[in-house]
């Protein structure tokens, strides 16, 4: 153990992030890291507790708790303590892929379950896990390290995200030839084109993937499967073929009115800007632009704070964000207790900015779209939202949100962003295979496995699942590739 008394001695302490002000002025990541004295003493708070919860990965109360990876996280905070970053850095990537991408967006289910925080605040595990990936890239650590002997097995991944590129990273590693066909210009999939460079510089992807080509792995970008190449194709020049496209089908907003024009799907809205800026620093004119506008976003969940982070730094006039629930408490309820994951209230960077920027919370909740209103030449002008409240239904017992009579009002918006979730993967690529999908359009494979029904075709990620989270995609990609391999070579040992 580091420090017996560090968890007494030092408080939790974060990357101070830069001020609203300053960090809306840019898309750039906006957290200053902790000096190395500080980052040791904040690894110096975990306890290496005999069991420990932030790595477990269970499921309890219906959720994951703990790190899906199983990251070594008790032993990586003491290496970090001792001040033995290498050696921290290995054991980090023996379960993790690609810890620079979780350590910028992961909700970090670690620290919900850390045994620190049942009674105080919990380590800063994923802090301590940005510092120990980012020393390995200054030091030229995080490298290139080819396998030393190669299989002759040949894999393809649809699909760059990280579940893609996790079972990509692992099934070469073991010598197998691998090639990543990827229908967008650039690799990542949403960690590229979906979660906002403020949050993920897309030259740290960048850099990862530098490192995979140098490797060995190919990427074949602007290649869409299923359209500009067939399934057939692909099964033919490949011994295995990994589907890691995601669950691209956003969920829509049927109500009157929705065939205005101004009215966008979240996930195109927020890739339309990263394109812009990476291909032009914003002055291409390119993007759907949010700047003078009266904002509503529907969705009241992760990928409704990107966007109101977005539209604060396009200079949107205002900012809506429409919640159906009830507003979760403060606090953990007495029925969700650690180490299950909280459902508390969080207020993250966008809502945070629009808060600074406009004066108010940007979130409404118990609320939705019941019309959207149009200009005489169809562009979105208003909407018509009503007020929900909750009721038990009588068969299922479950919660159902029910409008209230009579509680319609108008507000005047002049952009509107879905993000209302998604609603599965996109079947011209699963029927293009002819691989059985489950009543979410998932595909379907045995419980625990990622074999679809047709021989050598596997899928993993999103696409398998259904939407998630980076942590989840790679481990599923890792998990997928592990039964790649025994496939291929009668055995396996990654
Ligand atoms: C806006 C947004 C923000 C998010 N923020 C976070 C966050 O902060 N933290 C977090 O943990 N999770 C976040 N998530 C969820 C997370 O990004 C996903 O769970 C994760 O990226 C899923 O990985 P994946 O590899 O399965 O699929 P994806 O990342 O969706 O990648 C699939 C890739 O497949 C490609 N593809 C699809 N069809 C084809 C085809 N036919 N041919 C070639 N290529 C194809 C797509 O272009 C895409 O690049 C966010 C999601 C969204 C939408
Ligand atoms: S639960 Fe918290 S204190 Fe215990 S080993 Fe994990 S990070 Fe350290």
């Amino acid at each position: 153990m580091g420090k017996p008394t560090g968890f007494m001695e030092y408080q939790r302490e974060e990357a101070p992030a830069l001020s609203v002000k300053e960090r809306i002025e840019h898309f750039n990541e906006f957290h200053e890291p902790l000096s190395e004295k500080e980052q040791k003493q904040q690894a110096a708070r975990c306890m290496e507790c005999g069991v420990p919860f932030c790595q477990s990965g269970l499921m309890i109360g219906g959720m994951v708790s703990g790190c899906p990876l199983n990251n070594l996280i008790p032993e990586w905070n003491d290496l970090l303590y001792r001040g033995t970053w290498k050696l921290a850095y290995e054991r980090l990537r023996l379960t993790n892929n690609f810890p620079e991408f979780t350590s910028r967006v992961c909700p970090a289910l670690c620290e919900k379950a850390c045994t620190c925080g049942a009674h105080g605040d919990a380590v800063t595990v994923r802090g301590n896990e940005y510092a120990i990936v980012e020393r390995a890239y200054e030091e030229g650590w995080a490298k290139a390290q080819p396998p030393a002997i190669r299989t002759g097995k040949s894999v393809a991944i649809i699909g760059s995200g990280p579940a893609g590129l996790a079972a990509a990273d692992q099934l070469n590693r073991r010598g197998h030839a691998v090639t990543v066909f990827e229908r967008s210009d650039r690799v990542g999939g949403l960690l590229m084109y979906g979660i906002p460079n403020m949050k993920l510089e897309k030259s740290v992807i960048e850099r990862r993937v530098a490192i995979m080509r140098e490797e060995g792995i190919t990427f074949r970008t602007g290649v869409n499967v299923g359209q500009d190449i067939s399934a057939q194709e692909i099964t033919e020049q490949f011994d295995a073929v990994v589907l890691a496209c995601g669950a691209s089908n956003p969920r829509d907003i049927q109500v009157e009115g929705r065939d205005a024009q101004d009215i966008y799907f979240a996930v195109d809205f927020l890739k339309s800007t990263t394109k812009a800026l990476l291909d032009s620093g914003l002055t291409d004119g390119t993007y759907i632009s949010a700047k003078g506008k009266n904002v509503m976003v529907i969705g009241g969940g992760d990928t409704g704070n990107d966007c109101v982070g977005t539209c604060v730094r396009h200079g949107a006039a205002s900012v809506l964000q429409l919640e159906m629930m009830p507003k979760l408490p403060d606090t953990r309820a007495a029925n969700n207790p650690w180490p299950q994951w909280p459902r508390v209230c969080k207020t993250d960077y966008g809502q945070e900015e629009a808060i600074a920027v406009f004066g108010s919370d940007p979130r409404v909740y118990q609320t939705t779209v019941k019309e959207f209103l149009k200009d005489e030449e169809g562009r979105v002008k208003g909407a018509v939202l009503v007020k929900l409240e909750a009721e038990e239904d009588e068969a299922t017992g479950r919660l159902m949100m029910k409008p209230v009579e009579g509680s319609e009002y108008t507000v005047d918006v002049e952009l509107v962003l879905i993000a209302a979730g998604f609603v599965g993967s996109e079947n011209y690529v699963t029927s293009a295979f002819g691989v059985d999908t489950d009543a979410r359009t998932n595909v379907a494979t045995e419980t625990g496995s990622h074999r679809t029904n047709v021989e050598k075709i596997f899928t993993a990620g999103d696409m398998h699942s259904g939407q998630s989270l980076v942590v989840r995609a790679i481990r599923d990609g890792r998990e997928c590739a592990r039964e790649v391999d025994e496939s291929l070579m009668g055995y396996t040992n990654l």
